[in-house]
């Protein structure tokens, strides 16, 4: 086992769970076009949730919707100043395409922002010392 990487961003960056920055957040390759957003329902090294309720994902929509926005940004001022100006087919194609391939990352960061940002689970570096620390009920 790989030692956990101290700070929460680069667990972030890294896609893996925010209590013991080791288990992986999701169980495919983001080019596995069928299973790319597969997660466990637990991480696999310290067992906490990934689903901390049900249907905890549906404001990750949100945090997709901001990425889509910023691609339709990164990708139409390039076209608009490198291109002059080209028809509106031309970014429409464009910034379709565009995010079409960027699905999977955009799905999987947005998911993993929220379930840092909301999920309720905080870096433990003492984790296997804590095991039932996601309900709190099983400490000292
Ligand atoms: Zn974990």
């Amino acid at each position: 086992m790989e030692a956990p990487l101290e700070s929460s961003s680069l667990a972030l960056l890294a896609l893996r769970c925010p209590r013991c920055h080791q288990g992986k957040l999701f169980s495919h390759s983001a080019l596995n076009i069928s299973k790319f957003a597969r997660m466990p329902a637990q991480c696999p090294v310290c067992g906490q949730s990934f689903e901390p309720e049900p249907g905890f994902y549906f404001g990750s929509m949100y945090i997709t919707f901001a990425f889509n926005v910023a691609t339709m940004f990164a990708v139409g001022i390039p076209l608009y100043f490198l291109f002059g100006d080209p028809d509106t087919w031309v970014y429409v194609v464009t910034v379709t395409v565009v995010a079409l391939l960027l699905t999977p990352l955009i799905l999987r960061y947005s998911r993993a922002i929220m379930l840092y940002l909301f999920g309720g689970a905080r870096y433990d570096a003492d984790w296997h010392k804590h095991r039932h620390a996601t309900t709190g009920s099983n400490d000292f």
